[in-house]
């Protein structure tokens, strides 16, 4: 069950995940990444979003990608302005440029694993 509420939280498309507050050690690391876009107009072609479980990962990301998505990303360097209209295609969950991959492509986690392993040796012990 947990794993199922987990799972949820990766798909909710309301404003709430998109327009997170900004943590307090999240700040050097969003300066950093845009600042880079402001100036050098790019970022790394990938980005891994890692660290403890709770640290705000998963509000970072969907912020950073409102924000790359938002049309007054120039005047709003803190975050998504909530109101252009890429901001209200996010809200209302219908961006035409953000493409979410659906929870059955992605890797499997050591979570799942031993939710799996805890699956099988229940049959095990139903065959016995
Ligand atoms: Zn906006």
């Amino acid at each position: 069950m947990n794993n199922l509420t987990g799972n949820m939280d990766a798909l909710d498309n309301t404003d709430r995940i998109y327009f997170a507050p900004l943590l307090p050690w999240q700040k050097v690391l969003w300066l950093q990444l845009t600042e880079r876009v402001l100036k050098q107009q790019s970022l790394p072609h990938a980005l891994l979003a890692a660290g403890m479980q709770g640290m705000g990962k998963r509000a970072f990301v969907w912020r950073l990608v409102a924000w790359l998505l938002c049309r007054e990303r120039g005047t709003h360097p803190l975050g998504a302005c909530e109101v252009c209209e890429s901001c209200q295609w996010l809200k209302s969950g219908t961006h035409p440029s953000l493409q979410v991959l659906p929870l059955v492509s992605m890797p499997i986690s050591a979570e799942s694993d031993a939710l799996q392993e805890k699956s099988s040796s229940t049959k095990d012990k139903k065959r016995r």
